[in-house]
């Protein structure tokens, strides 16, 4: 697992992680996976699939259903931009990493991306872990600087009339972004619109 930088003023996280204090807690978590794998308690295969649901399923869902009801619903929409870890808690979602959250929502003239430049801050109870590439030197350091580029190379092209808006995530906030709701899903249900939000999209790396 990655650390997480934060601010002084937070009074959850009083001190900072250094890289050598990460690297030990790394091995120590490798040890205990290595122990209980020769102990025959997990399988290495069960672990890695239980990070991948994290990864793809589990977490993104949360995220999907809170995209969904806010297309669905302009009052619960408002609420989300107001203040968004209360209107996410509404949903059943919240903790770890996920305590102050704030919401970006992408317009025709604006598009919103997340990175985190300093880690991997990330809002855990609505996307669950991280991908691989979100915690990479190469995304985190692009995005900033050619944000435009680096969209082009996931697919993602931004008309250049439409301003790109990289938001940093830490300790202290995780955004998320509430994509556009596509034409041809104005009259989905709630349930159904839930199934077309990706992971992507509430990063910012995809439009849908
Ligand atoms: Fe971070």
């Amino acid at each position: 697992m990655s650390d997480h930088h934060d601010a002084p003023s937070n009074p959850y996280l009083k001190k900072r992680r250094d890289s050598g204090e990460t690297e030990k807690l790394t091995k120590r978590v490798q040890k205990i996976e290595q122990l209980l794998i020769d102990k025959g308690v997990v399988t290495k295969e069960a672990l890695d699939r239980i990070i991948e649901i994290y990864e793809t399923d589990i977490g993104p869902l949360n995220g999907s259903q809170v995209v969904a009801k806010a297309w669905a619903d302009e009052d619960y929409k408002q609420r989300l931009k107001t203040d968004a870890t209360k209107a996410i808690a509404e949903l059943g979602f919240s903790g770890l990493q996920g305590e102050h959250m704030v919401v970006v929502e992408n317009t025709p003239s604006v598009h919103n991306v997340v990175v985190c430049t300093l880690c991997s801050c990330y809002p855990w109870p609505v996307l669950g872990l991280p991908p691989k590439w979100y915690k990479e030197a190469p995304y985190r350091s692009r995005i900033v600087i050619e944000p435009r580029e680096v969209l082009k190379e996931f697919g993602t092209n931004i008309p250049s009339a439409t301003e790109i808006r990289v938001w940093d995530s830490s300790a202290e906030i995780r955004y998320m972004v509430l994509p556009q709701q596509p034409n041809y899903a104005k009259n989905m249900s709630e349930e159904e619109l839930a199934k077309i939000v990706t992971r992507d999209s509430m990063i910012g790396v995809e439009t849908l």
